[in-house]
């Protein structure tokens, strides 16, 4: 079952919906417009003319509703606990070997440790094998001569939904990538 992405009515996505969320907001008529081909096809009960409900869902839905969550007006949401968001933006690539590792052989590094006064902010954070984030311990990268061989940013709102979207259809793609700042490392150039 795809996800389905959720966008406010100013076009703002807000959150990867499941088949049953989407579903629901088109059955009660709560989606104000949406972008593509049905991406999903619910198949109801026969009503007593021996018609049968079905409810379609796009792959992309505004949903306009009063207790629509408000999109939060900071363009980039926090990090939180999401380790594979984190690996996704680092391409699982250890920020100081610069191997690429599955996800269970990676960590989250901060750059400047939290004894230091490092804090679990984007910029502050990257992906790192358990071999180097062990080497460089409580140090900052210059104290342990473990140059960062990038660096980390914040993504904007459109780029963390590209991050944290798992089997992203076509036009969930395609709009999320045609709202990307000029300047992202995810555009299509
Ligand atoms: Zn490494």
């Amino acid at each position: 079952m795809p996800h389905i992405l959720g966008l406010d009515i100013a076009g703002r996505p807000f959150r990867w919906l499941t088949a049953e969320q989407a579903i629901l907001y088109n059955a009660n008529g709560k989606v104000v417009w949406d972008i593509g081909e049905p991406a999903l096809i619910f198949r109801g009960g026969i009503n007593r003319h021996g018609q049968q409900s079905i409810v379609q869902s796009a792959p992309i839905i505004a949903v306009g509703r009063l207790d629509t969550p408000l999109v939060q007006t900071q363009n980039y949401p926090p990090l939180g606990g999401r380790n594979d968001v984190l690996f996704q933006r680092d391409r699982h690539i250890c920020a100081y070997c610069g191997q690429q590792f599955c996800k269970d052989l990676l960590t989250r590094d901060h750059v400047v440790p939290r004894s230091r006064g490092g804090q679990d902010t984007w910029a502050n954070l990257v992906a790192a094998c358990r071999h180097c984030n062990h080497k460089k311990g409580a140090r900052t990268p210059e104290e342990a001569a473990m140059p960062l061989l990038y660096l980390p940013y914040a993504p904007c709102r459109f780029e963390h939904f590209i991050l944290s979207g798992r089997n992203i259809l076509l036009d969930q793609m395609m709009y999320l990538t045609s709202m990307l700042p000029r300047h992202s490392r995810m555009a299509m150039h």
